[in-house]
């Protein structure tokens, strides 16, 4: 009994006040410390291990993260603690960073430096020009330095030690550091090294002479190809965060930061794609920090007397006006023992990368669903990506293929990706069945302009266009009238027109040609069209983001893609389509569908012969590429009903504006070919 109670005391003092693991096997890892890379999740399982090495787990194994830590977390060891806080690589290179202009179209143009050569209007189409007085690269046997920063972010003063120099794991050089370092006390260690073709990793390592709070900091190994970038922090917050343990297993401000950028890069790594099969080669490292007694005055001195700013991006801490007067709340616990996803994502606008909810849509009484009047809304189609949600995910093929194709270019541009269109779109309009719908009228409707009325229209191909407003305002609703309309050949393909635009290129490479979408910006407000379908006075409605043609141009499709449209209408030789579709809600979450049997004023023709009827389902009035029709069942062809489980008929898509229950009927004839879905009137939830 005895044993027993005292087992019980020590595991409960085992489990307070640490993690919680649940795994998707049901499994649950208890009384540990973990820390959520995104791709993988760090665990010590006791808290002596916390700060040296941790055994990982896959992300996708872990169902529920749970931190809960209590005082002994943040209690303090009397001991040092040497961090190697960051690696500055000089000279700087120059980056972009506010000077990229944008005029009324959306063009950006890169001025406003004295370093820059202003070729006025001609910088537009010719942005090589602008840098050429630049650095933007260093060549192969140039002498850079590299400075190491270590500083002692324990509590207890630091014995002397000795540091070495790696460069891709292999020594370079090493040294004593003899007089030691107090608490909170930094030392620089230089090196000269000549610059090299290809990708290098440099190390820095210290060997601590004494026991330390951390062992995993005692080495930073940074991507010299990497994206240099600074942060602003003031001293009193770096103070503060030498008061408690943050999720890094330090007492340090610097730690639990540059914690985020190697999430970054390992997310950067993850981020594979079909355009990018090592996922994204590009990184991030910390190149510098400032330590500030006045932010903003620290701010100012990030661009040089040149006007250009030597660096690839950065984040600033701006101190609240009480922080500002010496008053530091502590950090939220739970908050500041979690990862801060919220950085990668910012640090990723730093790169140019766009925010993708921007081509969430909330919908406009102009476009509304013929059947119920709910508004046709859209929600970015894979919003699990580090730049629509932020969070344990890894970046988009867009975001993959921009950096990969950006990696040894400046910063400072922003989604300049969304003028990368296929000189070709081409529409497939498909019928249930998979095959062309020939004769089907096609309008399309941009988000973020107006028609105007006093504009002439134009033709391309089979396409006609009508110009819009070009005022700069790209803010506009989905346009009330279509920007162009066309028809469908007799294989049910239309090649939407390419639109006139003011031309640009980027240093980036990309070049806003004439495109579908006109005047794109590079927000993304322009980056959506409502596509209406219409055959014999049913409407099919669509949206068709830019960032759909992206990923087909970073495919390698340059010069013609092809969208398919999947319609619910019928074939010619489908069979009759089934009658009088109703669905009622029933009890206990259920709901009946019923339909009459097809008629058909030919006797005895194989074409009409229905073997079996197919049941659909589609939740909400987004776009009918964005929450298609779902098959529920396969009946016989004697069934005229089913009660259908909303639970469990229910796929599990992202339903951010409405929840509109829709359920449909086909008829099916010989071979599977269908009929058109009949549909019977929405639920409304
Ligand atoms: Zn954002």
């Amino acid at each position: 009994m005895r044993t027993t109670l005292i087992a019980l005391a020590v595991m409960l003092s085992a489990c307070s006040g640490a993690d919680v693991i649940e795994m998707t096997d049901g499994t649950r890892i208890t009384g540990c410390f973990a820390r959520d890379e995104g791709a993988r999740v760090l665990i010590w399982d006791r808290m002596e291990q916390v700060g040296g090495p941790a055994r990982e787990i896959p992300r996708s194994q872990v169902k529920e993260l749970k931190i809960e830590r209590d005082d002994t977390w943040d209690a303090r060891p009397q001991l040092p603690d040497l961090t190697v806080t960051h690696i500055e690589l000089t000279p700087r290179l120059a980056g972009l960073h506010g000077v990229v202009q944008y005029d009324q179209l959306g063009r950006p143009r890169i001025a406003g430096a004295s370093a820059l050569v202003d070729e006025g209007e001609k910088g537009y189409q010719n942005p090589a020009a602008a840098v050429a007085r630049l650095k933007l690269a260093y060549t192969p046997g140039e002498q850079v330095t590299l400075t190491a920063h270590v500083k002692n972010v324990g509590f207890a003063t630091a014995p002397g030690f000795a540091y070495e120099w790696l460069m891709d794991g292999k020594p370079l050089s090493s040294g004593r550091h003899a007089a030691g370092l107090k608490e909170m006390q930094e030392a620089t260690f230089a090196l000269r090294w000549k610059w090299q073709e290809g990708r290098h990793s440099v190390t820095f390592r210290v060997k601590p002479q004494s026991k330390e709070i951390a062992t995993i900091n005692d080495e930073a190994t940074d991507p010299l190809w990497g994206f240099a970038f600074f942060y602003v922090v003031s001293k009193g917050r770096v103070n503060a965060w030498h008061q408690f343990r943050s999720a890094s297993g330090t007492f340090c401000f610097e730690d639990y930061y540059r914690w985020h950028l190697d999430i970054m890069n390992r997310l950067f790594a993850a981020s594979i794609c079909p355009s990018a099969p090592n996922g994204i080669e590009a990184r991030v490292r910390l190149d510098r920090i400032l330590y500030a007694d006045d932010v903003d005055t620290t701010v100012a001195t990030l661009r040089e007397k040149d006007g250009i700013a030597y660096h690839q991006g950065g984040w600033i801490w701006t101190d609240s006006p009480e922080e500002k007067q010496g008053k530091w709340g502590q950090v939220n616990r739970e908050w500041r023992c979690a990862t801060e996803w919220s950085l990668p994502h910012e640090l990723g606008h730093q790169l140019g990368l766009v925010d993708y909810y921007a081509i969430d849509y909330a919908g406009h009484e102009d476009h509304v669903m013929p059947d119920n009047g709910d508004k046709i809304t859209h929600f970015q189609r894979h919003p699990v990506t580090m730049m629509h949600w932020h969070g344990p995910q890894p970046f988009n093929e867009t975001d993959a293929g921009y950096l990969n194709m950006t990696i040894d270019k400046p910063r400072g541009h922003f989604g300049d990706y969304y003028f990368a269109i296929p000189k070709e779109v081409w529409l497939r309009v498909v019928d249930v069945n998979g095959r062309g719908v020939p004769g089907a009228t096609v309008e399309c409707f941009q988000r973020g302009t107006q028609v105007d009325a006093g504009g002439r229209p134009g033709e391309d191909g089979a396409c006609k266009f009508w110009p819009v407003v070009e005022d700069g305002n790209f803010d506009r609703p989905v346009s009330k009238d279509p920007v162009m309309a066309g028809q469908t050949d007799a294989s049910g393909m239309l090649r939407l027109a390419n639109r006139p635009v003011a031309p640009v290129t980027t240093l980036n490479g990309y070049t806003r040609a004439p495109n579908p979408f006109g005047n794109i910006n590079v927000v993304g407000g322009r980056g959506l069209m409502l596509i209406r379908v219409m055959r014999n006075g049913r409407p099919a409605h669509y949206w068709l983001e830019a960032w759909d043609l992206n990923v087909l141009w970073f495919r390698g499709q340059r010069d013609r893609c092809e969208i398919v449209l999947r319609t619910p209408y019928g074939s010619p030789d489908s069979p009759p389509a089934p009658r009088g579709v109703t669905a009622a809600d029933g009890p206990e979450g259920k709901v009946t569908v019923a339909w009459n049997t097809p008629t058909t004023p030919r006797e005895g023709v194989y074409l009409d012969r229905v073997i079996g009827y197919r049941v659909y389902r589609r939740v909400s009035s987004d776009g009918l590429n964005d929450r298609p029709w779902h098959p529920v069942a396969t009946l016989g062809p004697s069934e005229r009903s089913l009660v259908v489980d909303l639970k469990a008929t229910l796929v599990e898509d992202v339903y951010w504006f409405t929840r509109t229950d829709r359920f449909a009927v086909s008829a099916i004839g010989e071979s599977g070919r269908e009929s058109e879905l009949v549909e019977a009137p929405p639920l409304k939830r």
